[in-house]
Formats: C-alpha cells, structure tokens, sequence
C-alpha cells in the first residue's frame, strides 16, 4: 500500500464516514453535493459537523469511486 493511502474516520455520533485516500478519483461530487462538510482546502478536509446525518449519507452514496464510505453508529 502507497504510503500516501490513508484510511481516516469521522464521526458526529450518529454516522461515521470512512475516508481511503488512495480510492479517490477526484471527481469532485462530495464537494459540489456537500461543500460544508467535504472541505479539501481545510484540515481536516471532512467538517463532519457542517450538514445533518441525512446530506452526508446522501453525499458518501454519491462518491463513485469507493473512497467514501459510512456506517451508522450504534
Ligand atoms: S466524491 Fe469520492 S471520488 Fe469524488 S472527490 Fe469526493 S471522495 Fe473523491
């Protein structure tokens, strides 16, 4: 695995989504569909507290390459 592949996690609590780095194509959806969550000037790039649980569910189901995923926490 690059190096540069990083897997991260962010949670608000209620959802809980999955970064992997190396999966991203950059197509830019997250951004356009999301762009007060998904942030990639800022560090960390995912405000996780920038829209509700339902937009960034919305938002991850539009990545198309993988690199974004969540799960509901318990
Ligand atoms: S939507 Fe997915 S593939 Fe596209 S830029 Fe965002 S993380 Fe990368």
């Amino acid at each position: 695995m690059d190096p540069k592949d990083i897997k991260k996690e962010y949670t608000n609590g209620s959802v809980t989504v999955v970064w992997q780095s190396g999966k991203c194509i950059h197509s830019g959806n997250c951004v356009r569909n999301n762009p007060e969550v998904f942030q990639p000037k800022e560090k960390p790039w995912i405000n996780i507290e920038g829209s509700s649980t339902e937009k960034i569910i919305s938002t991850v189901d539009k990545c198309p390459s993988g690199a974004l995923t969540y799960y509901k926490n318990k």
